[in-house]
């Protein structure tokens, strides 16, 4: 049997390799989970590979918000009582979903699929930046045709973070549209943590207005 180059079979070799490029995971962690696929009972196999398949499938950012769902809008844009003219800026999906469990936020979201970040290669046109300005620019691209009117930037206040809240603020704040930030009741460097409804209630209220250039 051909061997690859751990000295296993190629495609278990090939399994280990795919597996390494999951974040987070090293050679000994990937080398561990093709050990556990590899031991899996068939019925175990088989849904694991069909959740594969259907997550390609099946799973699709929402038009509006950008945002993981597997319905033709998320359920969040697809709620009525939302404010849909305060939108809030978060990174990843699951910012979304601790922002959610609070039950504070009442406006829609939009999600970026990451931050600016010039030493891994990630600039603007990476995020889901253009979506987000043709959403205010254009309202009909907005839930519900309604025109935005805040962007509340909720992103962590790391380095890279900070520096897409000024990027935004400098693409957005022409645009005619109010600009502000979540108050920072953390160090900064570290991340948002909005266990609760009161820390998130917080940081709301006493959000500030970002500089940026502004309309004539
Ligand atoms: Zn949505």
């Amino acid at each position: 049997m051909k061997r690859g180059r751990g000295g296993n079979p190629e495609p278990v070799e090939r399994l280990i390799e795919s597996f390494t490029r999951m974040p987070g995971i090293g050679r000994r962690s990937a080398e561990r989970m093709a050990l556990h696929v590899l031991r899996a009972s068939g019925e175990e196999f088989e849904a694991l590979a069909a959740a594969l398949r259907d997550v390609r499938a099946k799973v699709r950012h929402c038009p509006y918000c950008w945002n993981l769902t597997d319905r033709p809008i998320c359920p969040v844009c697809d709620e009525p009582s939302r404010d849909r003219a305060q939108v809030m800026i978060v990174e990843q999906p699951k910012d979304l979903v601790t922002l959610e469990s609070t039950g504070f936020y009442r406006g829609v979201y939009h999600v970026l699929g990451g931050l600016i970040d010039p030493l891994a290669a990630v600039g603007p046109e990476d995020l889901a930046i253009r979506a987000l300005i043709d959403r205010i620019t254009a309202p009909e691209h907005n839930v519900g045709g309604v025109r935005v009117a805040e962007v509340i930037l909720g992103l962590n206040p790391t380095l890279e973070g900070d520096g897409t809240m000024l990027y935004l603020a400098e693409q957005l704040t022409p645009l005619g549209v109010r600009v502000t930030r979540l108050a920072r009741g953390i160090p900064s460097g570290s991340h948002l943590d909005f266990a609760s409804p009161a820390v998130l209630a917080d940081a709301i209220a006493a959000r500030s207005m970002m500089p940026g250039p502004h309309p004539e």
